[in-house]
């Protein structure tokens, strides 16, 4: 049987939601009935700009399913954003109030409603409209007009259905809220009706879209009604997202860039220095090709302004004597300008927002080794480094590396030979 709804009625329900955040930028959102937190999921990737994320469900079981869904992903941690994210779940009643929920710019409701008694309906009204009162509220619950187009209907949609109510039941009771608690409200659904009964039938779901009215925030009898700071409800998952934000991970961020960057100014300048070496010793029309790529090379660096430092003694760090020895065994290191680096990398300078703030950072950090004066990073030599160049140099002049070159040319024609 063709699917009455494409997508399906939930998608669109859930799609209603997506679009409606995407228009009005809600920073704090709770979900009431989240069930499997699917619509938390969708929010979680489609809005960014949420900085408060929160699901509340009477099924703790329900909730705990993919709960885990919701955590951070590897690429949050390597990449984190600006923007800051707390996620959390509850178990509990949208008939009883918990202080956690106050504050927000939206709650949603989405098929919820019709599994309460009308009794609950009342105090989900006094708890969702007069005691969390955020501004926004979208509630959606199935329309019972409609139901005769649902094949194979017989009684309620659900069988933990309490009520479906028509299109005029569900406007006056979103009427007599809004009148109690000062806000107004839209009417609008989801799932068409066939051709030319929309007007006589309405929408499969039916959704009424509340807003606070002006001069009603946090004013209303029930919130000034000595609010009582109840916490009913239990936490289940509670997960913050790394933000750039975080001092702590600001500065992790930072330095990883700025290591990155003075690594790759690094290899430059061993690149020039190869070019140097090698101009000294070609011929004829070899000279003018390489030459250019060196100019290239040179240009690079200036514009970099890595360049080559003579070390007369170890850095300014305060140095343990094994540090000490350590450093006696270096010769050179590459300093890298604060001020090219925050000029050249756009990262690096967004990340820090001035340069003081930069050389702040780095005169702190272990890891980042800066000149004295405070205005340079060092990279040094370590042995290993000079070790290998130095033995690529000797075994260069030897003639030693064409004949291992050779060697292993050897071997492998004898490994390739074992495996035919
Ligand atoms: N909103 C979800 C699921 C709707 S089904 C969606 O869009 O797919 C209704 C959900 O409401 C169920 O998960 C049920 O456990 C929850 N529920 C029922 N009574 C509740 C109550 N009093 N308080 C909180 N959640 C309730």
């Amino acid at each position: 049987m063709e699917p009455l709804f494409s997508p399906a009625l939930h998608r669109q329900r859930h799609q209603f939601v997506i679009d409606f955040v995407k228009r009005n930028k809600p920073r704090k959102v709770v979900d009431l009935g989240c069930a499997e937190c699917t619509l938390l999921e969708k929010l979680r990737w489609f809005q960014r700009e949420i900085d408060l994320l929160v699901g509340v469900d009477i099924d703790g079981t329900k909730v705990k399913k993919k709960m885990h869904a919701l955590a951070p992903m590897a690429t949050d941690y390597l990449q984190p954003s600006y923007e800051q994210l707390c996620v959390e779940l509850y178990q509990g009643s949208v008939t009883q109030k918990d202080a956690r929920l106050r504050g927000f710019d939206l709650v949603t409701s989405i098929e919820l409603i019709e599994h309460l008694t009308l009794d609950d309906v009342e105090c989900f009204s006094e708890v969702v409209f007069g005691y969390m009162n955020p501004v926004d509220v979208i509630i959606s619950t199935p329309n019972s007009e409609f139901n005769p187009f649902l094949p194979g209907l017989s009684g309620f949609r659900h069988s933990d259905h309490k009520f479906e109510w028509t299109r005029a039941e569900f406007k006056t009771w979103a009427q007599t809220v809004c009148l109690k608690f000062g806000y107004e409200v839209e009417f609008t659904g989801v799932g068409a009706a066939p051709p030319g009964q929309q007007e006589s039938v309405g929408f499969c779901s039916q959704i009424g879209v509340f807003h606070r009215l002006e001069g009603k925030d946090g004013c209303n009898m029930l919130r000034c009604d000595n609010a009582e700071d109840v916490f009913a409800y239990t936490l289940l998952y509670s997960i913050n997202y790394p933000s750039l934000r975080d001092n702590n991970i600001l500065r992790r961020v930072l330095v990883c860039e700025v290591l990155r960057w003075t690594e790759n100014l690094k290899s430059r300048w061993s690149m020039k220095t190869t070019c140097d070496e090698a101009l000294c010793g070609i011929e004829g029309g070899e000279e003018e090709c390489l030459s250019e790529r060196c100019m290239e090379v040179e240009e690079e660096q200036t514009v970099c302004g890595a360049e080559m430092r003579e070390l007369m003694g170890p850095c300014e760090k305060d140095l343990s004597k094994d540090q000490e020895n350590d450093y006696s065994k270096l010769q050179r290191c590459e300093s890298v300008p604060l001020e090219v680096l925050w000029s050249h990398c756009p990262k690096v300078s967004a990340l820090s927002g001035s340069l003081d703030n930069l050389r702040r950072i780095l005169t702190d950090d272990p890891d980042v080794n800066l000149s004295q004066d405070g205005n340079a990073v060092l990279l040094q030599y370590d042995e290993q480094d000079l070790g290998e160049k130095e033995e690529q140099d000797d075994l260069q002049d030897s003639g030693y590396a064409e004949a291992r070159q050779h060697c292993l040319t050897a071997e492998q024609e004898e490994d390739w030979g074992a495996n035919v």
